[in-house]
């Protein structure tokens, strides 16, 4: 590894994974990818039973710019003697751990990859980038990066003291595997992740509970937003011209578009609420379940058992419940990786909420050679919209990452037939700026 590489990826999600995949067609290029983990793993604290994907199987990891690729989830099907039975099964959606299967499979093909080694920190030199993994080991130097380590789990400042086997994310929950039963379980956060936890409670996957309280900020169990024109927002086409929107209009959209990417899949609202009915009309008195949307969580006291205080958004009350397990459905934050030592980290530009500034082909602005690019997938939700967190653009914005580091169009990356002109491509009208009154009022509305 002693010859500068042309592209270091740290860390290897699907996302950084999409990359490696798209790479191993251009072998003009020197790249290696590192992660902490021994093996491809897709967020194995999560893998309920019965989970789902919520998006095509088509939107994997290459197959939208490269259909050719060996690397595609139909060849994966083929090679594995599943394609005619896969057909067969019509299934709503795929499995999360068949898409699991599938990207580790991916991932035990590509030579590129390298995992067991923690990033530790990252500085530049001047002229490379220098990736330190172990302590006393020569650091792996690289022209370019690709930032791919993935964000955070967000856990609300009055629950971090109680973290620990009783108090945790959503994240660690098959990995802790609790025991429930008898207990008064409290779940925090109504989002797809929130409603899965609570459909695997009811059906007793870890104990039957007592009391389950499931508490949402949002005003109901909100659904996710599949219909067509909502999932335009993530197309090429869309993204682009909203990367090119002024900054406060492109925050004001990601609120305004949220259920397009964080509601509740369809039928995990329907299985849930059928599950309830038939609890509720069997006569079951174990779990109680207490469903409580427009909650917002103010306080957490323990030990357990917890006393957790929120306010009703509906009602203006403020309410108490006690709990002898919390599991944190809260999402995920967005913050720059510690092994970004001071240096470098001074030079990357950032907005006024702490994420990276990055241009439409996803490098970030710093003020490093012009030939030097630190690239980063899942860090442009601020930038590239909705779409960036989510797999449908995913080989997308990976094709984008590896046409700019090659310098040439390897795979395509614009699509010919958009039926929504986002743009004013339509018209003979200039496309105007918004002006500051149209802003405000849209930051009103929140729209
Ligand atoms: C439960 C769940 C289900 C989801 N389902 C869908 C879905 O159905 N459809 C969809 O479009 N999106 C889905 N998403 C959203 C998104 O697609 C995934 O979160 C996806 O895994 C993001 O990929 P990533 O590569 O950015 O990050 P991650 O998957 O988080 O991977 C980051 C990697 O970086 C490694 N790493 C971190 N720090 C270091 C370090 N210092 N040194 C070395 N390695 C490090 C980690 O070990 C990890 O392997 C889901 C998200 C969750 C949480």
């Amino acid at each position: 590894m002693n010859k500068p590489l042309d592209l270091a990826g740290l860390g290897i999600g699907p996302f950084n994974l999409s990359i490696a995949a798209l790479l191993r067609e251009v072998p003009q290029l020197r790249t290696a990818f590192f992660d902490r983990k021994p093996q491809f793993n897709w967020h194995p604290g999560m893998m309920l039973p019965g989970v789902r994907l919520q998006t095509s199987y088509l939107k994997d990891l290459v197959t939208g710019v490269a259909p050719w690729s060996p690397n595609s989830f139909l060849n994966y099907l083929v090679q594995n003697g599943r394609f005619y039975t896969f057909m067969n099964a019509d299934l709503p959606a795929v499995s999360r751990a068949e898409f699991a299967d599938y990207m580790a499979w991916v991932a035990e093909g590509l030579d590129n990859l390298h995992f067991g080694h923690n990033i530790r920190h990252v500085d530049f030199d001047g002229d490379l980038f220098h990736v330190h993994l172990q302590e006393d080991a020569e650091p792996i130097r690289a022209r370019n990066l690709c930032l791919g380590t993935g964000k955070i789990p967000a856990i609300p400042e009055s629950c971090r003291p109680w973290r620990g086997d009783d108090c945790f994310h959503n994240m660690e929950l098959t990995l802790r595997q609790p025991d429930v039963a008898g207990q008064c379980v409290t779940v925090v956060g109504g989002g797809q992740s929130g409603a899965e936890v609570v459909l695997s409670l009811l059906q007793g996957d870890w104990g039957r509970p007592e009391r389950i309280h499931w508490l949402s900020r949002r005003p109901n169990f909100d659904p996710l937003d599949e219909t067509p024109f909502t999932n335009d927002y993530f197309t090429p086409a869309y993204v682009d011209t909203f990367h090119g929107l002024p900054e406060e209009q492109r925050l004001a959209l990601v609120r305004n578009q949220k259920l397009a990417s964080d509601g509740i899949s369809s039928d995990t609202l329907e299985a849930l609420y059928q599950r309830l009915y038939e609890h509720r009309i069997a006569g079951g008195h174990s779990p109680r379940v207490v469903l409580q949307p427009h909650r917002t969580l103010e306080a957490m006291t323990g030990p357990a058992p917890y006393r957790l205080a929120f306010h009703n958004g509906l009602n203006g009350g403020r309410e108490h419940i006690q709990a002898d397990r919390v599991i944190l459905c809260t999402g995920f934050e967005s913050r720059l990786p510690d092994y970004l030592s001071g240096d470098l980290r001074q030079r990357l530009e950032t907005d006024r909420h702490g994420q990276l500034k990055l241009d439409s082909d996803f490098q970030a602005r710093w003020d490093g050679p012009p030939d030097r690019h630190v690239y980063a997938v899942n860090a442009g939700r601020h930038s590239h919209g909705i779409a960036d967190p989510q797999m449908s653009l995913m080989c997308w914005r990976s094709a984008r990452i590896v046409n700019h580091l090659a310098g040439e169009t390897l795979f395509p990356v614009t699509g010919r037939v958009d039926l929504v002109d986002w743009n004013g491509e339509e018209t003979l009208n200039e496309p105007v700026e918004p002006d500051r009154d149209s802003l405000l009022a849209m930051l009103k509305n929140n729209i």
